[in-house]
């Protein structure tokens, strides 16, 4: 046995299930986790010695590569001031205005502490504003574990079975409704159900919780009009798009101008930070300048904010990044695809510049129900196969795989050659 089984059998004992996150968990694979000990530019290490190019970059926000320094000395620096104060500082009001300068739909924005606590807060001040109580969601989209978003959603509720969670009552999410990813037709059809009753539409604006799901052509531009026409609020979870499709997230990437947007891990560059943000008479309705309720000792954390104000500027100075991005998932995806046909594997991959999925199943890949269809006792063949020969990925089929800057073309190559040698063995 190895240190991470050692580790794995103390973790369950005193943790739930070993992990501190479900999607950490090997449970689709049947085994214990790798337990992690440090991390530099794509590599990841564990501590049983063993070095893997990591696909996962802390799911996110590592767009720069692991322990990037310029974001490592900012954090050193900024420690040597004390941790936190639970008091207003400058290096929050440097972040909102370096925002809000560089993302035309964000007027206003208020720091949380994770994605969860952000999507739940931008619901609650889409229906302040609107006062309207519903909400419209996709299936197989995670907007986190907050009670009224746990319907049909993606990520680690999709990996274990669990439609809804136990422990939501009823009551909390009679308002959410479910529609289909990529379907406007069923986005209209709710919106006629209850008119004049919903608040917003939620939308990953790239699905990345059922694997990649890219949104059709026309998809979040109809999604654009129909809350127009139905005077809903657009919000785009941007958790996992925002600062990584382009400076200006999957809005920019795709020209579609949300309401609200809200952002994650992104913003602390693997700090605890998130983040919502949208339109100025949306987010004046917020604490303490209008009614809707929203507070955290730790929000807008000087260490967290120093960690990712130096990767946001450091993104927007350095803005051939996203070229370059764009480059590297045309070359591993592409070719992954190229693989699948070479070997007649009848196999999916989707992909939206640096995020990627390759999913076991036979039919195009467009929604929760045709990811569904996935063979999950081959991916777990293939994620054990990738991981023997050091390549690091999520533990589940319905995860994306992460590029960062830091995935030089010769680790890029270095993974499609395992990929290839699994559908060829
Ligand atoms: N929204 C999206 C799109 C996500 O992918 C996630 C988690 N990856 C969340 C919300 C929740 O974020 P957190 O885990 O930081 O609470």
């Amino acid at each position: 046995m190895g240190r991470s089984e050692d580790l794995f059998e103390r973790a369950v004992k005193r943790i739930p299930g070993g992990v501190n996150s479900p999607v950490r968990a090997y449970g689709a694979i049947g085994m214990a986790p790798r337990f992690i000990e440090r991390a530099d530019g794509c590599y990841i290490y564990d501590v049983d010695g063993n070095k893997y190019i990591d696909y996962i970059d802390s799911w996110g926000p590592m767009i720069l590569g692991h322990n990037f320094p310029a974001v490592r000395e900012s954090v050193l620096k900024a420690c040597e001031n004390g941790l936190s104060f639970g008091c207003a500082t400058e290096i929050e009001v440097e972040m909102a205005e370096f925002i809000c300068e560089h993302i035309p739909h964000v007027e206003m924005v208020r720091m949380v502490n994770s994605g969860t606590e952000a999507v739940m807060s931008a619901i609650r001040a889409a229906r302040g504003f609107t006062g309207k109580d519903k909400i419209i969601k996709f299936a197989g989209c995670y907007h986190g574990h907050s009670d009224a978003l746990l319907v049909s959603a993606g990520s680690g509720v999709m990996t274990s079975g669990v439609p809804d969670s136990a422990g939501v009552p009823k009551g909390c999410t009679q308002d959410t409704m479910t529609a289909v990813y990529n379907d406007l037709d069923s986005v209209r059809a709710l919106l006629e159900e209850a008119p004049d009753q919903v608040a917003a539409v939620i939308v990953e604006a790239v699905g990345a919780n059922m694997g990649v799901v890219p949104p059709k052509k026309g998809f979040l531009e109809g999604l654009r009009t129909l809350c127009d026409q139905y005077g809903t609020l657009l919000i785009f979870d941007e958790v996992i798009t925002g600062f990584r499709l382009a400076f200006g997230g999957a809005a920019e990437y795709f020209g579609v101008k949300p309401d609200m947007v809200t952002y994650g891990k992104i913003i602390g560059a693997g700090m605890p930070v998130g983040a919502y943000g949208g339109r100025k008479e949306i987010m004046q309705m917020v604490s303490p300048a209008g009614p809707v309720y929203q507070a955290g000792t730790l929000s807008g954390n000087p260490i967290a904010m120093a960690a990712g104000l130096t990767q946001l500027k450091y993104l927007y100075e350095h803005q051939e990044v996203y070229k370059d991005l764009e480059a590297k998932g045309q070359k591993l995806y592409g070719s992954m695809e190229e693989i699948l046909k070479e070997t007649g594997s009848p196999y999916q991959v989707n992909h939206v510049s640096s995020l990627g999925s390759i999913f076991f199943a036979t039919e195009e890949v467009r929604d929760y129900t045709s990811a569904k269809a996935s063979d999950t006792k081959k991916f777990a063949e293939y994620f054990l196969h990738m991981l023997k020969n050091g390549i690091h990925l999520a533990p589940s089929q319905f995860e994306a795989m992460f590029l960062s800057t830091a995935h030089s073309d010769a680790v890029i190559e270095e993974t499609l050659d395992k990929v290839r040698g699994f559908f060829t063995k």
